[in-house]
Parts: structure tokens; sequence; C-alpha cells
């Protein structure tokens, strides 16, 4: 709810409540300033949005200057500097979420609340804006309101949500639905991820609870790795050969090895929640359904790299994942899983969510850290690596939420069961979210090396009635997309290779012949454009220019040379920049006008046709 016409500064100051929510936060890192966007965060649940005098509220409060905090507040899309309604309603405006009927949802709320979007209905009830993927591509489209989600939204659905807000009934939030069952052709898989949530996950939130956690074997992997030696845990991760998976599948064994062994100071583990590349929601699956896994997993991460703290750097956008989590690791610490003495140990993990504000790019490490850290995020130049130089230029590890969810069972069932799964080189099973329009979209747990004919066909159970798959981003937006002549190509990361991709982060979406492929490269050009941090030139300049050239083929003034001027635009950035950002989106691109050129071309050539004069055209 925005407040206006308040004196804004005697309200933050009298409020005993925001203080100690200030103090409360400012405990939780070694750092004050880490505090600020938390704190940002309470003043606009209070406020509903960021006046200049909440603005040097803050500042005051964390011995700075307003232009200082006015710089972070403006670098995150989740903060306002206007007033908002009393209900803040997002669409997702991504591409699972569009090709199935999410720009249709927008057009239906602009004409109900009678504004387009970006604007607030004059009773101060609602603003409506739409935003780059807001992770539930499984159950698209997502609309939120207050950042409560609701999934499966249609037009019927959306216009109902508005008149049950209006009528003073909130409907209840939806937490993730049931995900689809693998059928029974793929069965004889092993799962492990998502078997206790499947059997196990109850009430409306199909959670598992700290009793069933335990009653299922829930913590035994950390009483075993307490009762090794700390280099013996990273041996076992590394044999199991466990890769990253938050998109670069780096070895998580050899990354814990590179943290010094004779601590001079404080380690830290910062989990990488800021799931927010469009194709990619299983992160929020694992939070929300199984959250002690991810504080298991956690508490034994931290133990083998000698850190006694961890932070869960959970997207902004993810507030209800987030508080599932801080709730389960309160309840994991009065248990005596997490604390000062760790099941009477002597070890001392401690743990915290720390929510972002908004911005895609803090998904890479460094930002991610700068983030933590209370700034913008900007990624840092590397060398230094986080090892040496990360959080509070201590030794740092920065892992995936599904990376550290693989840990507990590696250390109870041994590298050589993990093993047994997926590939060679890429061992284990995935979360493979399958979205777009297949009839049963959802995240489905299988070896590496599963093919996306498998996932889209057998597991999705195919298109939707009368539409037709001419492509697919086999990982997330930047992989780019693949024809379907690339659909019996293993998803995993050699593999991948072979088609001049990558695995990324297992987010698979379908593009179909009515939503068009053209469209589909424009969805992701447009969102890299949007979440550049904007520090470096060529890659501000390249994303702009990309995004500008990429919809002259949608409204008809494309040359087909605009192609090469696209790529060059962006190859011109690789390797100029302090973060591999151009590569995210030259790579993706490069992908699209290779294997769809000719989709490219079609759109030139219609409108050369349109064009033509009717004489000319009989003739
Ligand atoms: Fe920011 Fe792009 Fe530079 Fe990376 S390459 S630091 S995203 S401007």
């Amino acid at each position: 709810m925005s407040l206006t016409g308040n004196n804004f500064a005697a309200d933050l100051e009298g409020d005993q409540a925001l203080a100690e929510r200030f103090a409360e936060l400012v405990s939780r890192y070694p750092e004050k300033r880490a505090a600020l966007i938390p704190a940002l965060h309470a003043v606009q649940e209070k406020l509903g949005w960021l006046p200049d005098e909440a603005v040097a509220f803050v500042a005051k409060r964390f011995d700075t200057t307003p232009a200082d905090v006015l710089s972070v507040v403006t670098f995150y899309d989740m903060f306002h500097r206007e007033p908002r309604g009393r209900h803040d309603v997002e669409v997702c405006r991504n591409l699972a979420c569009r090709a199935r009927g999410g720009d249709q949802v927008v057009s239906r709320l602009e004409k109900k609340l009678g504004i387009q979007c970006g604007g607030t209905t004059p009773d101060g009830e609602f603003s409506l804006g739409t935003f780059e993927c807001l992770g539930g591509c499984t159950e698209a489209p997502v609309m939120a309101v207050d950042w409560r989600y609701y999934r499966n939204v249609d037009a019927a659905k959306a216009e109902r949500i508005i008149d049950e807000i209006r009528a003073g009934r909130a409907p209840a939030q939806e937490p993730r639905g049931e995900e689809p069952d693998c059928p029974a052709a793929l069965a004889g898989h092993e799962i492990y991820l998502t078997k206790r949530m499947r059997e196990r996950g109850q009430g409306e939130r199909l959670e598992v609870g700290l009793d069933d956690y335990l009653d299922s074997g829930g913590y035994d992997a950390l009483k075993k790795a307490l009762a090794m030696e700390r280099d013996a845990v990273i041996e076992v991760v590394k044999a199991s050969g466990l890769r990253g998976r938050g998109g670069a599948g780096f070895p998580c064994g050899v990354k814990w090895g590179f943290m010094p062994k004779t601590p001079k100071g404080p380690h830290y583990l910062a989990i990488n929640a800021d799931e927010s590349e469009p194709g990619t929601c299983k992160d929020r699956l694992l939070m929300e359904r199984d959250p002690h896994c991810l504080i298991e997993g956690a508490a034994i991460s931290a133990y083998a790299i000698r850190a006694e703290t961890v932070y869960v750097y959970v997207r902004g956008e993810y507030l209800y994942p987030a508080e599932t989590l801080e709730r389960a690791i309160a309840e994991a610490r009065a248990r005596g899983f997490l604390g000062e003495n760790v099941l009477g140990s002597g070890v001392k993990v401690e743990m915290y969510v720390h929510r972002g504000a908004g911005a895609y790019i803090c998904g890479e490490e460094t930002a991610l850290m700068e983030s933590l850290e209370g700034k913008r995020g900007h990624p840092r130049p590397k060398p230094p690596f986080p090892a040496q130089a990360g959080l509070w230029q201590r030794p740092t590890t920065v892992n995936n939420v599904e990376t550290i969810c693989n840990v507990p069972y590696i250390v109870l069932q041994g590298a050589a069961w993990y093993r047994t799964m997926g590939t060679e080189k890429s061992p284990g099973n995935l979360l493979y979210a399958v979205a777009g329009r297949v009839k049963r979209p959802g995240i489905y747990e299988l070896p590496l090396g599963t093919t996306a004919r498998r996932l889209i066909e057998e597991c999705a159970g195919g298109m939707q009635d009368g539409c037709r798959l001419i492509g697919f981003n086999p990982g997330g937006a930047s992989t780019g997309f693949l024809r379907p002549e690339h659909l019996d190509v293993p998803l995993d990361h050699e593999s991948l290779r072979s088609v001049k991709t990558m695995l990324g982060t297992g987010g698979i979406t379908v593009v179909d012949e009515a939503f068009g492929l053209v469209p589909a490269v424009e969805t992701f050009v447009r969102f890299f454009e949007h979440e550049t941090c904007g520090q470096c030139a060529p890659c501000r300049e390249g994303c702009a220019w990309a995004s500008k050239l990429v919809s002259r083929f949608r409204d008809g003034t494309a040359r087909l040379d605009d192609l090469d001027v696209m790529l060059d635009a962006l190859e011109h950035a690789v390797g100029r920049t302090i973060c591999v950002y151009p590569e995210a989106l030259a790579g993706p691109v490069r992908l699209g006008v290779e294997n769809f050129r000719e989709d490219f071309a079609r759109l030139v050539k219609n409108k050369a046709a349109a064009e033509k004069p009717a004489s000319s055209q009989e003739a």
C-alpha cells in the first residue's frame, strides 16, 4: 500500500518495530551495509514506495548519503520511486508465459482496471505492470499480486483474482502445484531429489516438514559428514563428479578445493537462489517443497569448506520460497542442525536468507556478492576469484541451490552410487523443467543425458493439440534455440557442445509455430537488454543495438543484413567487458541466426512483397 501526503520522516523515525527490524537485519552480517537492501524492502513494505524522505532515513541509519542509497534503489526493479497502488499486480512477460497467453492476460487486466501497463487505478487500489521472467515457467502464465504468485492464469482467472481483492477477499496465494508424474517408460530411473517431496509433501504447501524429513533419513548425511574429516567430504563430492547446476557446470568438489585449508579469518558459503533466467524454475521447487534438504546440504558444504556462515541469496520476487526457507532455518536451528554447536560437534554453521530486489545480473557470482554486500549488482573483474577474495574480501564459495541439494545424497550413498546415474562426465540426475505449449509442463527429475525428445514427448505428453514444435530452448535463455532435428541430442554438458550450445540450467522451453521463432528470439534479446548492468559500454550498447535490430523483424522494417549487424554488435563486445554477459547473448543470437535464418528472411521477404504495388504483384 502506498502512503502519500504523509510526514514520512516522522512516521519512520517513530516506528519502533522498524527500528528493531533494522537491528535484527544488521546482526546477520559482519558489515552493517549488507543489510541495506533488506532494510529498503522493510521501508517499502511500510510505505509502498521509497520517497526522498525514506531514502534520507535509510541513509542516516546506514551512515551514508542519500545519493549513495539512491544509486542502489534505482538499480533494482522491485524498488519504487513513485507511489503505487495498494496492490501491485505483475504479469510475467517472458517466453513461456507469452506462449501460453500471458499477453492476453495483460490486455484483459488493462481493460478490467481501465489503465495501461505501468499505470495505477484512480482509486489507488491497483498498479499494473509486466515483469521479466517470474520463475514460474512450468505453470505459465504466472501473475503476482504483492509478490504472491498465481499460476496457470488465463484472462478469466486474472479478472476473478481482481474481483476477489476488490471484495476484500484476497485469494490465497498459490504455491507450486503438484508436479506431473514421469510416465511408466521412465519409471525405472532412480529419483532422489524429488522423491521425498512426492511421497511426503503435505498440506496445501505440499512441503516436507521437519518431522517427515527426519523420519525419512533427513539429517543423517549431516551426522555422517560431521564424523568425517572436512577434506574427506570434499573428496567424496569430487569423486562423485557433481557439476554445478546453475549453468556453468563447474565441478563442485574442485571448486570447494580452491578454498584455503587453514582459515585466517571467516570463510563464507553463498547459495545462489537468484534463479532469474527465463525457462528456469527448479530451485524454487526445492526451496518450497523440501527446504530442509537445502539446509542439510548447506550445513555439510559449509563444514567442508570451513565456513561458519551461509547466505542464501534468493531473488526478491521469490517471497514465498524465502519465507518457507526462513521458517525451516528457524526449525533447524531450534533442533540443533544449525547454530553455534551443530549436533554437539563443536562446529558452528549459521544460515541466513538474503532477498534480492529484482536484477537478473545478480545471478552472476560476483554481482551476487556485491548485491549481498548492499551495493548495486555490478560484476567484479576476475581475478581475484571468490575463493581468494569473495564476500567482504574473504574466501567464499558460491553454489547453486540444486547443486547443494545433491550433496546430502552423495555423502550418504557415496560417489559410486551417484555415478550410476547420468553420463561419465555429467553424472547424477537433473531437474529438467519443460515449459511452453506442451500438454504436461512440469519439472522432471531424470538422469543427465536424457534427450529433449524424451522430455517433451514422453514426460510432457507432447505438444498441445494443434501446436507444431518449430524449435526449443534447451537450457534457459542463454542457450539459444535448437531445431526439431536436435531433439535427440542428449542434454548434458558434452553432447550439447556438438550443436554449439550448452546445458545451462536444464530449463527447456518449446516454441510452437503460432508463436514463431523470431518473436521468441526477440523476447530473449529484449530480456538481455533490460538486464545488462550497464557498467561496460560494449555490453550496454551491444545489447541495445541487438534489441533494436531484432525488433525491426517484428515491425517489418528489417533488412536481411540486419542479422549480421546484430551479431557484429554483440561479438564486438565479447572479451571486452568485465563479465561474460555479452557471450551469454551473442551465443544464442548466433545460434538463432544460424539455425533459423530462413525464419528471419521470410519476414524481410514478406514485407518486401507487401510493399510491391498491386500491379507488379499481378504481373
Ligand atoms: Fe555489466 Fe555487461 Fe559489463 Fe557484465 S559485461 S559487467 S553485465 S555491462
